[in-house]
C-alpha cells in the first residue's frame, strides 16, 4: 500500500497544480469534491459522479453516525463498499454539522453533546470519537474535529473556539490510526482575524498533518472577506501539503482561491442547486424555472459535454422542472457536477500552461455575460 503523499507538480503565481495519493487512488488538483452527505451524493449513481470526472467525494460524519450508524456502515464493510464508490471519500468531523443541525448542544473541553435531529436521541462527539467514526467509515482523508464559530461572532469568541479547535486537534492527531495510505487534516481557524489564523496555523503546523485545511470561511462574511482573508491564510500554511477550503462554493469563488493558493473545495452548491432548478453555465447561472425556456429547443449549454447537454433541450427541462419530475433533478444535477469538474479541469490545465491569469480574466468576463439571448 502506498504512503499518503500530496507532491507539487508547478505554479503559476499563487495557483499549484498538485497531486494527492491515498489508499483508494489519486486526486488531480486543484480538485472540486462532490458532496455526498448521507452515502449518496443525491439523485445521481456513483458511476456518473465518477463519469463527471470526479475523483473523490465527501461523505458527513454526522449524518452517517445517526442514520444508519458508524458501527453498521463498519460491519457492512465501510463507507466505498456501502454506497458502491471505490474512489477516495474525505469524511468531515461532524463539528460543523453538530453546530448548525442538532438541538440542545453542550459544548465543553471534553466535546459536544447533543440530539439528533432525526429522532431526538442523544449523542456525544469528541475528538476520539470523531477519529473512531471516521476510521469505522473508511475516510482516505480524515478532518480533525473543531468548533466552527458562526459569523459574525466577537473576537473573543473566535479566539476561544480557535484555542479550543488546536487543543481538539492536538488530541484528534493522537487518536488518528495511522495506515499507509490513510491522511489527517488540520483545520486552520480564527476568522478573519491574522493574528488568530497565524496562532492557529503555529498550532497545526507543531502538531503536524497530512494536510491543512481552512474552516470558517463561507460562513456570511462575504466574497471580499473571504479572499483578503485566504491572501494572509494560505501563506501560513505548509507548501508542500495540500490546502483545503471547507465549504467553498460558487464557481468564482474556486477560480479566486485558487489564485490564493487553495488546492481543494467541497460544496453542496452544485447538487442542491440541481435539485431547486438552478444550472451553472460557462455565462452564468440559469434558472430552469424560468418560462422563457418553455419553446427553447436549443441544450442548456452547448459547449457542455454532459448527457443532459447533448440529448435534452431547455424547453424539456423546464417542463420536467415544472411537473416536478425526479428526472430533473437527475439531469441538472449531472450537468452542475460535469460544469464543477470541466472547470477543475480548465483550471488545471492553465496553471500546467502557465496561462492562469488569462484564464481567470476569460472566467470573468464569460461568466459574467448572463445567459444567452431568448430565442
Ligand atoms: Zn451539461
Amino acid at each position: 500500500m502506498t504512503d499518503f503523499s500530496f507532491e507539487l507538480l508547478g505554479a503559476d503565481g499563487g495557483a499549484r497544480r498538485g497531486r494527492v495519493t491515498c489508499a483508494h487512488g489519486v486526486i488531480q488538483t486543484p480538485a472540486f469534491m462532490p458532496v455526498g452527505t448521507a452515502a449518496t451524493v443525491k439523485a445521481m449513481l456513483p458511476e456518473n459522479v465518477a463519469a463527471t470526472g470526479a475523483e473523490i467525494i465527501l461523505g458527513n460524519t454526522y449524518h452517517l453516525m445517526l442514520r444508519p450508524g458508524a458501527e453498521r456502515i463498519a460491519r457492512l464493510g465501510g463507507l466505498h463498499a456501502f454506497m458502491n464508490w471505490p474512489g477516495p471519500i474525505l469524511t468531515d468531523s461532524g463539528g460543523y454539522q453538530v453546530m448548525s443541525l442538532s438541538e440542545l448542544r453542550k459544548l465543553d473541553e471534553n466535546g459536544v453533546t447533543f440530539r439528533s435531529h432525526i429522532d431526538g436521541s442523544y449523542h456525544t462527539l469528541t475528538p476520539e470519537r470523531s477519529m473512531e467514526i471516521q476510521h469505522q467509515l473508511g475516510s482516505d482523508i480524515t478532518m480533525c474535529f473543531d468548533e466552527c464559530p458562526p459569523y459574525p461572532s466577537e473576537k473573543a469568541d473566535v479566539a476561544r473556539a480557535t484555542q479550543l479547535s488546536m487543543r481538539w486537534a492536538a488530541r484528534s492527531r493522537a487518536a488518528f490510526v495511522n495506515r499507509p495510505g490513510y491522511g489527517l487534516f488540520g483545520i486552520n481557524q480564527g476568522g478573519v482575524h491574522e493574528d488568530l489564523r497565524e496562532q492557529s496555523a503555529q498550532a497545526l503546523k507543531e502538531i503536524g498533518f497530512d494536510g491543512y485545511a481552512i474552516g470558517g470561511l463561507a460562513v456570511g462574511e462575504g466574497r471580499a472577506l473571504m479572499f483578503s482573508t485566504l491572501d494572509f491564510t494560505t501563506l501560513m500554511l505548509p507548501t508542500d501539503k495540500p490546502r483545503y477550503l471547507m465549504g467553498v462554493g460558487k464557481p468564482e469563488d474556486l477560480v479566486g482561491a485558487v489564485a490564493r493558493g487553495v488546492d481543494m473545495f467541497d460544496c453542496v452548491l452544485p447538487t442542491r442547486s440541481g435539485r431547486t432548478a438552478q444550472a451553472f453555465t460557462r455565462r452564468g447561472p440559469v434558472n430552469l424555472k424560468n418560462a422563457r425556456h418553455g419553446d427553447d429547443p436549443r441544450p442548456l449549454d452547448d459547449h457542455c459535454s454532459c448527457p443532459t447537454c447533448r440529448n435534452y433541450s431547455r424547453a424539456y427541462l423546464n417542463h420536467v422542472v415544472k411537473a416536478g419530475e425526479i428526472i430533473a433533478a437527475m439531469l441538472l444535477t449531472w450537468h452542475n457536477l460535469q460544469y464543477y469538474q470541466d472547470l477543475m479541469a480548465d483550471i488545471r490545465r492553465a496553471i500546467e500552461s502557465g496561462t492562469f491569469a488569462a484564464f481567470e480574466a476569460d472566467f470573468q468576463s464569460q461568466y459574467g455575460q448572463g445567459d444567452i439571448a431568448p430565442l
